[in-house]
């Protein structure tokens, strides 16, 4: 692979994923051509996208991730017409469960902010959970928060549309191309070393290498807290005791939810441990069996068969980080997603491709994202995630 490798282009990107084929595609789009995508794996392979569940949802605490949903929900209505597949949208809908007052008045903050930005949301009290949804516990609930119109994509569908349609652009994609470090000169990065020994220069890098993230923002001298939080999902067996169309339930709690996967159900078990270990615990199975009768009491009667463990790219405040540092001024970072990266790809790529093409990005503010937030001390924290870390 290494051989085909081009001494020089003009956007290196660091990383394969659903961000960086998103960004080259836009790249593309906006007439910039010699794109090289450098992947140290196979492409949808490894990597936070590959367990991508492909779902998106307008439910968020704030104006940031509330906006990149939507730039992003409208790139997907258009994606039949845009990229020539259609991306198996199931409009199932989200709902969120706590136990807690304190988290209840955090539904009640994101559905005022939601109101405000003209995004239907339903706060629901217990009973009414209970009347919608019969197969679910809500004694114990403070309520639930319900989004009818979002849903799920197929994420491997959207992510060979964008790499497709990137190289039909110009892009060059390079597989089992591992990035060992990044050259600098004065205030700019010049170019990129490969671990092979091969150098490409290039004018812009960008960094958009997921859960590695914070790896390669270290090859340049940058420190970065962005890293990879282990995530189990279990699959059962049929399971025809609930219904067939379900929104994701997500007991926001514990990080615990439920979707359905063709005639079986998929479990979200616990997220916690920030390695890039894949190792299915037994103890996760067992924390996932008892969260699952908990809440769907029904559930006693399923049938785990399947493990696996996935990797967010986190971020200590649940928040991309997208833009520049001041002393690397042409090293772009995008990543950081932590867990809405699928659903945030599209608008992610539209203002990197506008950062990096026209100088400024006008499609959203994304001041609020910027990666020094984190020296600075100005987090901008998400409490409404799948996960609990
Ligand atoms: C279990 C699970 C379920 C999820 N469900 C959803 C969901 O429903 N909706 C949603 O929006 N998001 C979801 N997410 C989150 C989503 O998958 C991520 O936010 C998104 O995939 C991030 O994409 P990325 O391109 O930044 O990272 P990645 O997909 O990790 O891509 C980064 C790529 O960079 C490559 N790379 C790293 N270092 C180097 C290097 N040195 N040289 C070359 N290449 C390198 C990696 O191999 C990798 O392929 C889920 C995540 C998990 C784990």
């Amino acid at each position: 692979m290494s051989s085909e490798l081009p001494p020089k282009a003009q956007v290196v990107i660091i990383g394969g994923g659903i961000i960086g084929s998103s960004i080259a595609y836009y790249l593309t789009q906006k007439g910039l051509s010699d794109v090289v995508v450098l992947e140290q794996g196979e492409i949808g392979v490894q990597g936070a996208t590959s367990t991508c569940l492909g779902g998106l949802r307008t439910q968020f605490s704030t104006a940031i991730n509330i906006s990149f949903s939507l730039i992003s929900r409208q790139v997907f209505q258009g994606f039949k017409n845009e990229f020539g597949v259609d991306p198996d949208f199931r409009p199932y809908g989200y709902l969120f469960l706590t136990t807690t007052r304190e988290q209840w008045a955090v539904f009640e903050n994101t559905s005022r902010l939601m109101t405000e930005m003209k995004v239907p949301l339903e706060l629901l009290t217990p009973q009414e959970v209970g009347q919608r949804w019969p197969f679910l516990r809500f004694e114990d609930l403070a309520g639930g928060s319900y989004t009818k119109d979002d849903g799920f994509y197929g994420s491997i569908e959207v992510l060979q549309a964008f790499v497709k349609k990137a190289r039909q652009g110009g892009a060059v994609y390079l597989e089992r191309v591992r990035v060992s470090d990044v050259s600098i000169s004065g205030k700019r990065v010049i170019g990129v070393s490969t671990a092979e020994g091969y150098e490409i220069r290039a004018d812009v890098v960008v960094n958009a290498a997921g859960p590695w993230a914070g790896q390669v923002a270290a090859f340049a001298g940058l420190e970065l807290p962005i890293g990879p939080l282990k995530r189990h999902l279990f699959f059962t067996d049929i399971f025809d005791e609930i219904p067939d169309v379900l929104p994701m339930v997500l007991d926001i709690d514990s990080g615990w939810y439920m979707k359905r996967e063709g005639r079986g159900l998929i479990l979200g078990g616990p997220a916690g441990e920030k390695s890039f270990s894949h190792h299915v615990d037994f103890d996760a199975k067992e924390w996932t069996a008892n969260k699952s009768i908990q809440r769907v009491p029904a559930l006693e009667r399923a049938r785990i068969i399947r493990g696996w463990v996935g990797h967010y790219e986190l971020t200590p405040d649940h928040h991309a980080a997208i833009g520049t540092f001041p002393e690397l001024e042409n090293f772009i970072l995008a990543a950081g997603f932590s867990g809405h990266g699928f659903q945030h790809a599209p608008a992610a790529g539209l203002v990197v491709a506008e950062l990096i093409v026209d100088g400024q990005v006008q499609t959203a503010d994304i001041h609020p994202l910027r990666p020094t937030r984190f020296r600075e001390g100005n987090l901008i924290y998400e409490p409404i995630c799948a996960f609990q870390d």
